[in-house]
């Protein structure tokens, strides 16, 4: 156990902000795992599940899944679904950080504990907090675009304002370009989030931003590669595709692709299979009623949440191999072949 570790443990289950815990299963019956995921019409999120139901079936526990595919209100009836339907431990995928906050008191209500995946439940007595680095994300964007343009006007393509994680890949691309736009190197021309993170509204943003600039725009940070996919074709359309940088998050197919074809400078590579498959062994955990550790803190508004907060890795065309290739996560030959 590391010195800053954090333990969740039943033994303090009845401070206010804990759930009172409900029953454990007899050592004979299967725990079940409640999936409550905001969307799997993005690629990134239908790997999540699969990986993340693999690893917990293989934990020889059982899983239920329900997307909502973005409608706050789904996926507030599905959790309490999958809450009356007694599972033994929810985790949960918000679409809105704050409205999601309702899905922990629910089960709490029922002594059901909750782990916020991949994005962060905001004021709220959310029990574990498993992510990546995301503000560490931002920053390896940012850095992986001043690299190439160190000098310029800029472009900020951000992520919904409803994910916490797009304000951590904001956070952390500030980190970076900060100092830059002090000293009057960079000029950020325009910054705006894209509504529900769909390229459709990050290409008509990118659009407007070529417009207002007359397309005096030297680079782009776009906060994930769905994103990056419509300021392409917004660069594409006034033929700049290629030849301003772009940056992009997920290590999609598709990005992976533009990036070996030069379109897209870089991607964040964010090793799925390792989040799915700890949060996989610490929900089995909490529903078994066992101890959980934790080796972060991070604070939600309302409460310090234990976290775990695994690294991003910048990918580019010169480490696509040895990365996203290397790990299977895809083949040499889907990422090359329009190459
Ligand atoms: C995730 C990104 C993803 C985005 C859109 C964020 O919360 O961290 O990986 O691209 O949501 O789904």
């Amino acid at each position: 156990m590391q010195a800053n570790t954090t333990t969740v443990d039943q033994g303090v289950a009845m401070q206010s902000n804990q759930p009172t815990p409900r029953p454990l299963r007899p050592a004979n019956q299967k725990v079940v795992v409640g999936l409550s995921i905001d969307t799997l019409l993005e690629e990134r999120w239908q790997k999540d599940r699969d990986l993340f139901k693999a690893a917990v079936e293989k934990l020889g526990a059982s899983i239920e899944v329900q997307a909502a595919n973005g409608d706050d209100a789904k996926q507030l009836s599905q959790a309490e679904n999958l809450i009356s339907q007694g599972v033994d431990v929810l985790v949960v995928v918000p679409h809105n950080a704050e409205v999601a906050s309702a899905i922990v008191q629910k089960a709490h209500q029922s002594g059901i504990k909750v782990i916020s995946y991949d994005r962060l439940i905001v004021n709220s007595d959310v029990d574990l907090y498993i992510s990546f680095d995301n503000e560490k994300a931002g920053e390896l964007q940012a850095k992986a675009i001043v690299s190439k343009v160190p000098k310029g006007n800029y472009v900020l393509i951000e992520g919904a304002d409803t994910d916490n994680n797009a304000h951590m890949f904001k956070k952390g691309q500030m980190n970076i370009l900060k100092p830059f736009v002090e000293r009057g190197d960079i000029t950020i021309v325009y910054d705006q989030a894209t509504k529900e993170w769909k390229p459709a509204n990050a290409l008509a943003n990118m659009e407007l931003a070529l417009r207002a600039n007359r397309n005096n725009v030297q680079a782009v940070v776009a906060a994930n590669d769905a994103t990056a996919g419509g300021v392409i074709q917004a660069l594409a359309a006034q033929s700049m595709a290629g030849k301003i940088p772009v940056s992009g998050q997920d290590a999609e197919l598709a990005a992976a692709q533009r990036i070996v074809e030069g379109t897209q400078t870089m991607t964040v590579y964010k090793p799925i299979r390792k989040l799915a498959e700890t949060a996989a062994e610490l929900a089995v955990k909490m529903a078994k009623g066992e101890n959980v550790h934790a080796d972060k803190k991070v604070n939600n508004k309302k409460i310090d949440v234990p976290s775990i907060l695994l690294d991003p890795i910048a990918v580019d065309r010169t480490n696509m191999d040895a990365t996203i290739i290397a790990d299977g996560f895809h083949t040499h030959e889907d990422v090359y072949r329009n190459v």
